[in-house]
């Protein structure tokens, strides 16, 4: 009875989709996810705590979020000439600047292999979604990029930067001439730019079509649900009428506001991480059968040359280990699985558990010639 009111009413394009599945990981070493594995230090949870007895739950919170506005601009260097728009996650505000485009016959454009939610949410806001391949080298096709940014006249075009699941950095100059080759707006991501040591923020007000993205998720904040984009303010006044008006609720505004005023702390966690992130890529190098591609962010995509991706996948989870398997997507990424980089002692567990397996595997492989 339900499933037909449900096949009645909900939108044909929605019920399609699937939703985005994130697997359970209790009691796994959890590298699956591009978290920070570092807390808030003990010595910072006692400040942390007193700042939040000041939050008065029984008020809304500034619907303009303006203390941490403010902290944002210095912190994270936004043009002073530039809009900014917070967003509960980046996730809210992809699907903002999504609302915000669609129509009949528009469309978002970005390349594959991306981030998953890209084509989720123009899906579901009814934009046509044009994935354009990148080489086998993960690098940008610029000419395949022009040609369907010609054709498809797309109202937005979405680059990660580093990208995900791929981990590297697109060239400059190939994304600077997609920004100018689009007749809409161009989506800089920067999840990932607290590992990147490079950005496009700066860049902001010299094209009128370019947005650029961050979130506070990956550099250790992920349970806030902190996002925020930076573009000219004519653009930022519209989207701003999509945003729910109380989007970021007041306890991540104190706690947000506290952390950035603790800057420091996220700066050397994230420095750790990178070098963690560089002896982790060489860990892999060393294991026969597994090609790791090099990485500006905090995860590493690697390939097992012999494939068998499900099953190393499956090995490492029954060794206690969660990544994330990216074979089931086919194409570029067949055979491959992303590692995000954790903890010295989560990488070393890792490393060894698999270099067991793929040894295991080996042997197996040997003995069944
Ligand atoms: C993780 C990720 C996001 C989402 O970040 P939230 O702020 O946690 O919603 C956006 N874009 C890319 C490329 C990501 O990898």
């Amino acid at each position: 009875m339900n499933a037909d009111l449900v096949q009645r009413w909900i939108r044909p394009q929605l019920r399609e989709l699937r939703a985005y599945h994130v697997p359970e990981a209790s009691g796994l070493v959890k590298l699956d996810a591009m978290e920070n594995p570092y807390p808030l230090p003990t010595e910072l949870v006692d400040t942390w705590l007193e700042t939040l007895r000041g939050a008065e739950l029984n008020r809304y919170p500034d619907p303009q979020a303006a203390a941490l506005k403010a902290r944002l601009r210095e912190s994270q260097g936004v043009p002073a000439d530039s809009g900014l728009l917070l967003g509960n996650g980046s996730d809210e505000l992809i699907q903002l600047l999504a609302l915000a485009l669609a129509g009949p016959g528009r469309g978002l454009l970005t390349v594959e292999p991306g981030f998953a939610m890209y084509r989720l949410i123009a899906r579901f806001c009814g934009l046509d979604y044009h994935g354009v391949s990148l080489r086998e080298d993960f690098s940008l096709d610029l000419p395949a990029l022009l040609t369907a940014i010609e054709r498809r006249q797309p109202a937005l075009v979405f680059l990660a930067y580093p990208n995900n699941p791929t981990g590297n950095l697109f060239d400059r100059a190939a994304v600077e001439h997609i920004i100018q080759a689009s007749p809409g707006l161009v989506v800089i991501d920067e999840a990932y730019h607290a590992f990147a040591e490079d950005s496009w923020l700066a860049r902001v007000s010299e094209y009128p079509n370019l947005v650029v993205m961050r979130t506070l998720s990956k550099m250790g904040l992920a349970g806030l649900r902190l996002g925020f984009m930076v573009a000219d303010p004519a653009w930022v006044a519209e989207f701003d009428k999509l945003r729910l008006p109380y989007n970021i609720n007041v306890l991540t505004q104190l706690s947000a506001e506290f952390a950035l005023r603790h800057a420091e702390v996220f700066q050397q966690q994230t420095a750790l991480i990178r070098a963690q992130r560089d002896s982790l890529f060489a860990a892999l190098q060393d294991i026969p059968g597994v090609q790791p591609y090099p990485s500006r962010a905090n995860f590493i995509l690697f390939r097992l040359s012999a494939g068998g991706a499900d099953e190393v996948f499956e090995a490492l989870r029954e060794a206690g280990i969660l990544i994330k398997n990216l074979h089931g997507a086919g194409g570029l990424l067949r055979d491959c699985l992303r590692v995000t980089v954790g903890t010295q002692e989560e990488n070393a567990a890792f490393v060894r558990a698999l270099k067991t397996i793929m040894a295991g595997r080996d042997l197996a492989r040997a003995g069944g010639l």
